[in-house]
């Protein structure tokens, strides 16, 4: 007699997803089974449509239902498996949050500018959109906002729908930024309380729709607005941008103490302008590679991976192309998507590990309303 349903349904539930350490049938993951003589379908929903553990789901499956059929003594089935993906909410009770229909909010910070945080934020947002998911971003550096430039925003007007502002739709993400909002050619000078009152709007009067992630890029260093950001939103985690160098480890370690002195998770440090690579195709080490891979492994922390110094990066950040850094070079599009895969996981395993909670901060002197 083939393998049954059940015997298929047992198999599963042997096979442990990688990242999540559970496996398949306990993880909800398990859509749908079918078997009909010598074939079987099997339906696996993914926690993230960048899931960078599919291959290996799919090799641990058809291992698993194998050996089932070798234990049984019947021939194993054709095996198609069909992956959907659906990004998980927090598993437990959700925290109240002004922003329901957005399932995850990630803070990117840098101890200081110019380490490529804005850099990070949009290829982090699109890449994730590339993958399947539906993405915003908010550009939260009120004090420099460089994504009008880097998603090439200039000759789109900013539109406002009753009290609402519409987010920009376009490299398949929506974002929005106070550099449309204001004078692009005057300073941005912000009180404590206005920089307050600026971030809130953007973040709570921009019609997002449903989201499953929205990517928030920080003013760099340590300042109002991640304390905002962390009062205001139920936050899923932290990306820290960090170049090798040791003078910048220095401020990155102080950004991730200030998230966590928040109370906000921190999903990994991300190694930008790891390395040079030239037009001949080879690696130049120019400010010590795997110094931030370094700084994540003292603090105990994933490494989110390495992105290259690329003259292609840089370039399509000043036209505002982003999506052409990942058809180009391969060295910059695998970085780009492995930062992408890397920081989805770590969503989904704080998610599915109960570790999403909305810190209760009490900071004295902290602007309210
Ligand atoms: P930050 O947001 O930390 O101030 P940006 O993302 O604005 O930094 O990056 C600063 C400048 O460096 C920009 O011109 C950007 O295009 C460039 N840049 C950032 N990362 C890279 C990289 N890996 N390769 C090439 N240029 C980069």
């Amino acid at each position: 007699m083939p393998l049954t349903k059940e015997d298929l349904m047992d198999a599963l539930s042997r096979v442990n997803d990688p990242d999540l350490h559970k496996d398949l049938v306990t993880l909800k993951m398990v859509k749908d089974v079918r078997v009909d003589a010598d074939a079987a379908v099997i339906g696996i929903e993914l926690t993230t449509p960048a899931c960078p553990m599919k291959d290996k789901i799919r090799s641990d499956i058809e291992e698993a239902i194998a050996s089932s059929a070798r234990s049984k003594g019947v021939a194993a089935p054709r095996i198609t498996i069909e992956f959907t993906a659906r990004v998980r909410e927090s598993a437990g009770a959700r925290p109240t949050t002004p922003l329901p229909s957005v399932k995850h909010v990630i803070a990117v910070g840098a101890g200081k500018g110019g380490v490529g945080k804005s850099t990070v934020s949009v290829n982090l947002a699109v890449g994730l959109a590339r993958m399947g998911a539906s993405v915003g971003l908010l550009d939260g550096d009120i004090y420099g906002p460089s994504i009008p430039t880097m998603l090439g925003l200039d000759a789109l007007p900013a539109a406002i729908k009753g009290e609402m502002l519409v987010p920009f739709s376009v490299h398949g993400i929506k974002a929005i930024t106070i550099g449309k909002l204001v004078d692009p050619d005057k300073a941005l000078i912000w009180r404590g309380p206005m920089a307050h009152g600026a971030f809130k709007q953007l973040a709570l009067q921009t019609e997002w729709g449903a989201l499953d992630y929205l990517i928030v890029d920080l003013p760099p260093g340590t300042g109002d607005v991640p304390l905002t950001l962390a009062q205001l939103l139920p936050l899923s985690g932290a990306v820290i941008v960090c170049t090798p160098q040791r003078v910048a480890q220095d401020d990155a370690r102080r950004a991730v103490r200030m998230f966590q002195q928040l109370g906000v998770g921190v999903l990994g440090i991300v190694e930008n302008m790891s390395y040079f690579v030239g037009n001949d195709g080879v690696e130049y080490d120019l400010f010590g590679r795997g110094g931030a891979e370094a700084l994540a492994a003292t603090m105990e922390l994933p490494s989110l991976g390495a992105v290259p110094i690329h003259m292609e990066l840089r370039r399509n950040s000043d036209a505002g192309t982003p999506l052409a850094n990942f058809t180009g070079t391969a060295a910059l599009s695998q970085s780009l998507d492995d930062l992408c895969r890397r920081v989805a996981s770590q969503i989904s395993i704080a998610t599915l590990s109960g570790q999403l909670v909305q810190p209760t901060l009490s900071v004295i002197g902290a602007q309210k309303g």
